[in-house]
């Protein structure tokens, strides 16, 4: 496995991506070699993928004013947290997070940064599952509501904006997706999305479109919620 923070090699990278599309759909034991062979990557000369407690975390760095994530990752230790973000930026300051929806893979960390002053940006019914106990049929038991230093601080219900450095973000909900609040975020100064999509097992996936070559996959990632 590749260090948090570290990048790999760029041909490869695209190389593994390409070599686990689509036919992993269905094997959760190749999902988990596929996991640790992505373990980070660079995208653009901004956009980063990061491995934060097997989760991957998008992490942008076109804003000199701090770091923009989408999804803070499974729950590590604020050092290891830190760690994996100094690999792009030395003070590992983050402004902004978005949540693409409210699971624990997702969200595991968003106590840390919001402590250390990153805004929390989520879909409303995100920010409603973490606020309320619910019961999970599955599992015949209830989840308790996150911790209020964990909700999201800034909640939306269509679309919104945000302009960070050199960098465009759009966002959006996602309607019928893996959760009631899932979201796509959109880099459109890099061609970059993160979205999660399907019903019953999703995908967070990092894309970028070359003008000459069409719609190329930069890194894909499957993983069971
Ligand atoms: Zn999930």
């Amino acid at each position: 496995m590749t260090a948090p923070g570290s990048t790999v090699d760029r041909r490869h990278f695209f190389k593994t991506a390409a070599a686990v599309a689509l036919p992993l759909w269905g094997s959760s034991r190749l999902l988990a070699a596929q996991q640790s062979a992505v373990a980070s990557g660079r995208l653009t000369g901004s956009l980063v993928v990061l491995n934060v407690g097997g989760s991957n975390v998008l992490c942008s760095s076109a804003d000199a004013q701090g770091l923009v994530l989408v999804d803070s990752g499974a729950a590590v230790p604020a050092s290891q947290l830190r760690a994996a973000l100094q690999g792009v930026r030395q003070d590992a300051k983050v402004q902004t997070v978005f949540n693409t929806h409210y699971h624990a893979e997702q969200t595991g960390n968003n106590e840390t940064l919001a402590a250390a002053g990153a805004r929390i940006i989520a879909h409303e019914h995100t920010r409603q599952w973490m606020c309320t106990d619910y019961w999970v049929p599955a599992a015949n038991r209830y989840e308790k509501a996150r911790p209020k230093a964990a909700w999201p601080t800034d909640t939306f219900r269509v679309t919104g904006s945000l302009e960070t450095g050199t960098e465009r973000i759009d966002y959006g909900h996602l309607p019928l997706a893996h959760t009631d609040g899932d979201i796509y975020v959109f880099f459109r100064d890099s061609n970059c999305s993160r979205l999660v999509m399907s019903p019953r097992r999703f995908v967070t996936r990092c894309s970028t479109t070359s003008p000459a070559r069409g719609s190329v996959v930069a890194s894909m990632r499957w993983t069971r919620s």
